[in-house]
């Protein structure tokens, strides 16, 4: 793939359509009067038919893991990969919206990224028939606001090692314990997959088992914080978890069994999220450059297009260079979609990290490029600096990345 097809350009012109009208004209209650995110995002989703999309696609899913359960037939993975054009087209479907979304609010998309993809695919891959059909459609469609928490306040990068949260058996039900933190979502979210260790007397704490329960909100135990304040990333709010002596039934066990690998779930979704870093990291790219080919023509100083200088030429240069790679690591994904095949772990790190570092990069030259009107919030290049730093630290941060494609080179033969 080389160039967007017709089709696609015409959502992207849909797309920045309903941006215009729908998000353009809030963006400062988003980003200052702490207006969540998600009635927009609702609007989104129905204006382009993205939940009746999903609700098809998940009768489906479901409708055939049922038949294979009638049939004897072991549980197939939720998200078969096949080769067919209509996965590499879905797969763009999923990206022009991010790009575009990210132009104006990174923090939006994070929002639905979690909602929608992290916790609703957290439980439609390793729940059962009965878990998926409770809580997925409602997650899928956005009804309902999902959060996903494994970070704590003392473990983040060492998520599975230093994990304090447990789960402790007492007769037929588990008794959690443990708090969590930067969850996105956390202060609204109605559905939250808790993310915690077995408690087995006798067993390394780094060895526990990892086990995922779905809450609901107003459980009792469970408390929600209210939006902590941060840095940026506005349209996405993000909080704390506090469960004490929180009791849930097996039911509630992702997989209802303690044996299903939360590890490697988690792996998984660490893999889509980091993957999806791309995106998100196009749409600011892209802002701030035509952005800042916008104001290098039109600011003058000495008597002349500040665009004329040869160091704002290598501003721009160094944006259209980001651009053009991001943009191929995008149609890279397309075609990966397509050919029925996914990005590993260490090729999605590698995406990550080096669509993370762009992001800010050009986001904080278009500031400097911007003079005194690129620290204003009227010209917009600041929100999206402050907003594309958190692509290198959630999802793991970029030393982590380092690391994991590090060791990947390090173990080939
Ligand atoms: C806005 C936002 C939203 C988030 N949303 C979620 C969410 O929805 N759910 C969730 O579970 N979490 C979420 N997170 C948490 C996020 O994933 C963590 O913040 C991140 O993984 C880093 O963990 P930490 O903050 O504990 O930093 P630490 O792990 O304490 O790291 C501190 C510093 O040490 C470095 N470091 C750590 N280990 C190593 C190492 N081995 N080698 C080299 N350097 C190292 C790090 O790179 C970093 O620079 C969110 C975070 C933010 C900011």
């Amino acid at each position: 793939m080389i160039e967007w097809n017709e089709m696609h350009l015409g959502i992207r012109d849909a797309m920045r359509r309903f941006i215009a009208a729908e998000i353009v004209p809030k963006l400062d209650d988003l980003e200052h009067g702490d207006l969540p995110p998600y009635d927009i995002l609702r609007k989104l989703m129905k204006t382009f038919g993205i939940a009746d999309m999903a609700r098809a696609r998940f009768k489906h899913q479901i409708e055939k893991a049922k038949a294979r359960e009638a049939a004897g037939e072991p549980p197939a993975p939720p998200r078969e990969l096949r080769a067919s054009p209509e996965a590499a087209n879905e797969a763009a479907m999923q990206l022009i919206p991010t790009i575009e979304l990210c132009r104006y609010s990174p923090g939006m998309v994070t929002a639905m990224g979690v909602s929608v993809g992290l916790t609703s695919a957290a439980i439609n891959s390793k729940g059962t028939i009965r878990q998926r059909e409770r809580w997925v459609p409602e997650l899928m469609t956005l009804e309902k606001i999902g959060a996903w928490a494994i970070t704590e306040p003392g473990s983040g990068s060492d998520a599975f090692g230093g994990m304090k949260a447990t789960a402790r058996k007492d007769g037929d039900e588990y008794v959690l314990n443990g708090s969590k933190t930067f969850i996105t979502n956390g202060p609204y979210a109605d559905t939250i997959v808790f993310i915690c260790k077995l408690d087995e007397p006798g067993v390394e704490p780094r060895d526990r088992k990892i086990v995922s329960f779905v809450l609901d909100k107003g459980m009792p135990g469970l408390t929600q914080s209210k939006p902590l304040r941060k840095m940026g990333l506005h349209g996405s709010p993000t909080g704390e978890l506090f469960v004490e002596d929180l009791r849930c039934g097996r039911d509630r066990l992702i997989g209802e069994t303690e044996d299903v690998k939360a590890r490697s779930g988690a792996k998984d979704t660490f893999t889509m999220e980091r993957t999806g870093v791309a995106a998100m990291a196009l749409g600011i790219v892209e802002e701030c450059r035509q952005r800042s080919i916008a104001y290098a023509k039109s600011r003058v100083q000495f008597g002349r297009p500040i665009g004329e200088f040869q160091l704002i030429q290598d501003k721009l240069a160094k944006m259209e260079i980001a651009r053009m790679n991001l943009q191929n690591l995008i149609f890279r994904q397309i075609e990966l979609a397509g050919a029925g095949k996914a990005m590993s772990l260490a090729e999605a790190s590698a995406c990550k990290l080096y669509a993370a570092r762009a992001a800010m990069e050009v986001a904080l030259e278009a500031v400097q490029l911007h003079g005194g009107n690129g620290y204003m919030a009227e010209y917009r290049v600041e929100q999206l600096c402050r907003d594309a730093k958190v692509l290198q630290i959630y999802g793991g941060t970029d030393e982590i990345q380092i690391s994991q494609i590090a060791r990947t080179l390090l173990a080939e033969a």
